[in-house]
Formats: structure tokens, sequence, C-alpha cells
């Protein structure tokens, strides 16, 4: 087991909630074979030309897909600022793109992350939020657990007086499968601290995620 394995095992050690990297996988020679088998399974021929490279390409797109494994998700909040020029107010980050794929059927699930911190003392660069959706978004999932990785990470990492999270996404096991309904939209929100105990704060942090601040 790497040092990397390590940290991400002890950062995210946490309940039931799954670890990053795993020791002992298998070779990249027997992903690809797994692909040619799928490729049978379905019913074409895994050796006709327009398919021969096909697993290659599936393994490399995996690989970038689900680079999450393979990054401590927490290690983005680790260096943060303790000053901002007298700036006391919420920080929000909304509409970051977020891409990840459901864990019961590896099908896309896409949608939108907004999320708020009410700062004690520690900022953060905005990028590294966004950064921290990226990684733990980049493993097979499930929208709640996404959402309250996200927020356990910023509560753990900044100690704010209050953290909320809130995405919305489409899960390409419903639209293109299943029920299969192309309008439907999960909402998952997770809030603590200031934005759970009082209103005005968890208000504000809707109205802002709608978009309405910007309107
Ligand atoms: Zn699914």
């Amino acid at each position: 087991m790497t040092a990397t394995t390590n940290k991400i095992q002890a950062n995210e050690a946490n309940g039931a909630r799954p670890l990053g990297a795993r020791a002992g996988r298998p070779s990249r020679e027997e992903a690809e074979n797994a692909v040619r088998t799928l490729i049978a399974w379905i019913g074409d021929d895994p050796k006709r030309e327009g398919l021969q490279k096909t697993p290659r390409r599936v393994a490399d797109s995996y690989k970038e897909l689900f680079s999450g494994y393979d990054e401590n998700a927490e290690a983005y909040l680790e260096r943060f600022f303790t000053d901002m020029d007298g700036y006391q107010d919420m920080v929000m980050l909304r509409d970051i793109a977020l891409e990840s794929h459901c864990e019961h059927h590896m099908a896309p699930i896409i949608g939108r992350a907004h999320l708020a911190y009410m700062p004690d003392k520690r900022f953060v660069g905005l990028s590294k939020l966004a950064r921290l959706v990226g990684v733990v978004a980049h493993r097979l999932q499930t929208q709640e657990r996404m959402t309250a990785q996200i927020h356990d990470a910023i509560q753990r990492k900044l100690k704010p007086k209050g953290v909320a999270v809130l995405i919305e996404a489409k899960h390409h096991c419903m639209t293109l499968r299943g029920v299969h309904d192309p309008d439907v939209a999960t909402v998952t929100v997770q809030t603590s601290g200031l934005f759970n105990e009082n209103s005005r704060m968890e208000e504000r942090f809707l109205r802002m995620a709608r978009g309405d601040a910007a309107r």
C-alpha cells in the first residue's frame, strides 16, 4: 500500500464511506479483456475492425472518469488563508459542473453542485473547492454520498461556522433506461451550523443556489 493510499484512507475512513485507491488492482490487460468480454456479451464481435482499439480507449477513458480513486479529496483544502481583509460573510460557489457515475449502473450522473461556507478564520482558494467536487465525483457514487462527502470535507478542513451543499443532477440510469424519464432530476441538500440553525441563512443559500442573487 502506498503512502498516498494510506493518507486517503486516514482522511476518509469515515463510517461506511468508500475508501480511495485500493491495493491489488487487476492489470491493464485484464481490464481490456473485460471490455472485450462485455462487447461479445452484448452480441458484437470484439475482433471486428471498428472495435479493435475500443478496449484500450475504454480503459483510457475509465482512468480519466474515475481518477478520483487516485486522489485525496481533502488535500485541496489543506492550505488555507486566515485573513480575507475583513470579509465576514458566506462564501458561495454556484454552478460547479458535476460529472460522476452511479455505483449501481455505472451510468453518468450529470449536474451542478452549489456550495457555501460561513468562514471562521479559514478561507480556501475558490478553485480548490471546485477541485474537491471533481475528486469526489470521479468515483462510483451515489448523489447522497457525494453531497455528504463534499460537506464533511469542508467541515473538517475549514472548521467554518456553517456549511451548505446542494447538488441537482440527472441520472442517466433513469433517463436512458429503467423509468426512461428524461426530465427527472434529483436534488440533495446537506447543511450544518448556521445554515442549519438559522432559517434566514438557509434561505439565503437556497435563493443564491437558484441564481436569484445574480439576477
Ligand atoms: Zn444508477
